[in-house]
């Protein structure tokens, strides 16, 4: 084995290399990027290179610089994750040259596979089946329409190098084809540096099932049963899970066999994913078709270690070191049933436009890191809930990068297990600072569709209708939330020290106060009243309820509203708030309406308590110049400062109040001109 190895990526396939290394024995050097000089995947590995700027292309990709690294640090081989590197022949090839190994097939199988048209020649050669379509040389733009013509529309033109979903574009009728042709050829090159594209049928409301294959530098090759990565989004995996649902064992094994020719048709050594595109025909029957071979680690592979009980980072470091598989294809079993959620930075409602921004909170689910049980068969259970994250809380998402900070694997018995386990850990995984797809996940599991295991890549289009723009927290929930978290804060201040009750609103028979909320752009307004007996209700918009709340701790809070007994988890992240219940989230914005009072009056002039207060500073006097922004006077109210800026540049031409005077709601307090 290894005693050091220099991990060429970033991110959660980084912290979870490092992971299994770490378990094994095996010293790990990380390599970095300015963005990333205090991400996780520096902190968790023994050693850590810098290697560049922001952008890949100066650091991630710079595969001279990582090899320097390699030799600096005397790392002996290289895992070079997903995505990067992780599928060039060039920099297999370098490694090779500069005596590390690689963790990865040889060159050889990398460049066979690296063209999907030519990966398509080959596996023609070795009987496997494929789409129908071109996949030849001749890409004359007439001949590819007649080709077009003959396989039958709607067609599908992929770039032969395209990867992570681009350069594909499906085509509905002759006369669009060849615009859509020299459209595809523009991505293509830009993205891949390379415009060669195949032509093949387009499969309607298709599943993507594929093999997970290994193989050793002995010659043995297995296959560690399949994967349903079906629910996609514009071609990329959403949620994927294994087993397959509704496999036969016969058709596994022939699946896996066509895999394994597959594998053995380029001389293949190490983890590889053979994928396959199924076809469900009249009669119920599944026709499978290969689609192209990913010659690396998957993003999904952990699905596949929580069903067989075998940690593949393991797998790849052992026959890296030359020793053979660790299991034979007879001791490779399923146990029970796993899905994975890829947690994306990006608003599902804006089109999954990828979102930046800072981790305020990121609270998990209870759970383990990777598989704890490698080497044979498992003989326990996997940990229900497992979570690989690039991230911890009060980082930053940075635009350089994919958008996908985490995955969230269950395991469960069945899958109706894992899919109530899911629902559970999705419910517990708490995201503030920035959109993400955690909620749309939920709703995606929840979906008729996926709970049947009615699974094709449509599935989202098809549940379009549940998945979008979905209502989250009612109001009420959230404002009690908002009110539950106050009044706790407030209590624990007055705990620690007994002279600071808050008097005004404990001894006095009725109490009311006020709240500001904003929420989706709308302002609304909850009372909060004290009754006699010391009961709350809530009032927002002529509705109110009984209202009860408790702090559990670790911001979580019991509340009866009306009622009804919700558990909330309540965050104050600045000036925003945010609120998760059983069946949602949301996020408020408590206003200060005597800070925003200004906003609202500045453009008559006039500057006004809408909360009854009291004045204790005011820093100008008539006749002062003063600017947007300015601080004019301080109140007190609810036991809080609030400061009154100038909501515009002008003169002070009269003060209505002095220090200690008590102002009514809408009050003026002084008055501004031009
Ligand atoms: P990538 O390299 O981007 O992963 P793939 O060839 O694996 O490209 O295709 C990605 C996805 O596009 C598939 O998972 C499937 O959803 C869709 N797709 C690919 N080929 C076809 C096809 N012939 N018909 C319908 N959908 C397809
Ligand atoms: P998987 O098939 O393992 O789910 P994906 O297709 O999602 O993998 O790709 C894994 C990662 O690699 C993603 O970050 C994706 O954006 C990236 N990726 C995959 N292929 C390419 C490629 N040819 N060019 C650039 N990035 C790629
Ligand atoms: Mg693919």
């Amino acid at each position: 084995m290894f005693k050091k190895i220099l991990i060429a990526n970033r991110g959660e396939i980084a912290c979870r290399v490092a992971e299994t290394a770490r378990r094994l024995g095996v010293q790990t050097v990380a390599v970095y990027s300015d963005a990333d000089a205090h991400a996780k995947h520096v902190r968790v590995c023994d050693e850590a290179v810098h290697i560049g700027g922001n952008a890949a292309k100066d650091s991630y990709l710079q595969w001279q610089r990582i090899l320097e690294a390699a030799k600096a640090t005397g790392a002996q081989a290289v895992h070079p994750g997903y995505g990067f590197l992780s599928e060039n022949e060039e920099f297999a090839q370098a490694c090779a040259d500069a005596g590390l190994v690689f963790i990865g097939p040889p060159p050889s199988a990398i460049a066979a596979m690296g063209s999907k048209s030519a990966a398509k020649a080959l596996m023609e050669k070795a009987g496997v089946p494929l789409v129908p379509g071109y996949h030849g040389d001749n890409n004359d733009p007439a001949f590819l329409a007649e080709q077009a013509q003959r396989i039958g529309f709607p067609v599908l033109i992929k770039a032969s190098a395209g990867g992570g979903g681009r350069g594909m574009r499906k085509v509905d009728k002759p006369e669009d084809f060849v615009a859509a042709l020299a459209s595809c050829q523009r991505e293509a090159k830009a993205s891949f540096g390379d415009d060669h594209v195949l032509v093949e049928r387009y499969v309607t409301e298709p599943r993507h099932i594929e093999i997970q294959v290994f193989g050793d530098t002995q010659g043995q090759c297995v296959y560690l049963f399949e994967r349903d990565c079906s629910v996609q989004r514009r071609h990329q995996k959403v949620l994927e899970e294994a087993p397959a649902p509704g496999m036969s064992e016969a058709r596994r094994a022939e699946m896996g066999a066509a895999a394994v020719a597959a594998a053995k048709a380029v001389g293949y050594v190490g983890a590889g994913t053979v994928e396959f595109i199924a076809e469900e025909l009249a009669d119920g029957d599944l026709r499978f078709y290969f689609m192209e071979m990913n010659t690396r680690l998957q993003v999904e592979h952990p699905v596949t270690e929580a069903i067989t009980g075998h940690d593949l980072v393991e797998w790849q470091l052992r026959v890296a070191a030359g020793q053979p598989l660790p299991a034979q294809q007879h001791e490779l079993k399923i146990h029970g049933h796993a899905i994975e959620a890829r947690i994306c930075a990006e608003n599902p409602d804006a089109n999954f436009l990828p979102a930046t921004g800072t981790l305020s909170v990121l609270r998990w689910p209870a759970h383990v890191g990777f598989a704890r049980h490698a080497g044979a068969a498992p003989a326990q259970d996997p940990a229900p809930v497992r979570v690989d994250a690039g991230v911890r809380e009060g980082d930053a998402i940075s635009p350089y990068y994919d958008s996908m900070i985490a995955k969230l694997i269950v395991w469960g018995e069945n899958r109706a297990q894992a899919l109530a386990r899911l629902d559970a850990a999705l419910r517990d995984t708490h995201i503030v600072g920035l959109a993400t797809n955690v909620a749309f996940l939920r709703r995606v599991a929840a979906s008729p569709s996926f709970a049947t295991a009615d699974l094709d890549t449509a599935l989202i289009e098809r549940e379009r209708a549940v998945l979008f723009d979905a209502p989250g927290l009612p109001l009420p929930l959230a404002a009690a939330g908002v009110i539950a978290q106050k009044i706790a804060s407030e209590q624990a201040l007055e705990s620690a020290d007994p002279w600071s009750k808050r008097d005004g609103w404990r001894i006095h028979g009725t109490a009311r106060r006020r709240f500001d909320l904003q929420l989706g752009g709308q302002h609304h307004v909850a009372t909060l009243e004290r009754l006699h007996d010391g009961a709350l209700r809530l009032a927002i918009g002529g509705e109110q309820w009984p209202l009860v709340t408790r702090s559990l701790g670790d911001d979580r809070y019991d509340v009866v509203i009306g009622g009804e007994r919700h558990t909330l988890t309540v965050y104050l992240v600045g000036e925003r708030v945010a609120v998760y219940g059983a069946h949602g989230s949301q996020e408020l914005q408590e206003i200060d309406p005597i800070a925003h009072a200004g906003e609202a009056a500045g453009g008559a002039g006039r500057l006004t308590a809408p909360m009854p207060g009291k004045v204790i500073a005011i820093h100008v006097k008539p006749g002062d110049q003063v600017t947007a922004g300015q601080a004019l006077a301080v109140m007190e109210a609810m036991k809080m400062e609030h400061t009154i800026s100038a909501p515009r540049a002008g003169v002070v031409t009269e003060l209505l109040y002095a220090v200690g005077d008590q102002v009514a709601e809408g009050g003026e307090l002084l008055r501004l001109a031009e």
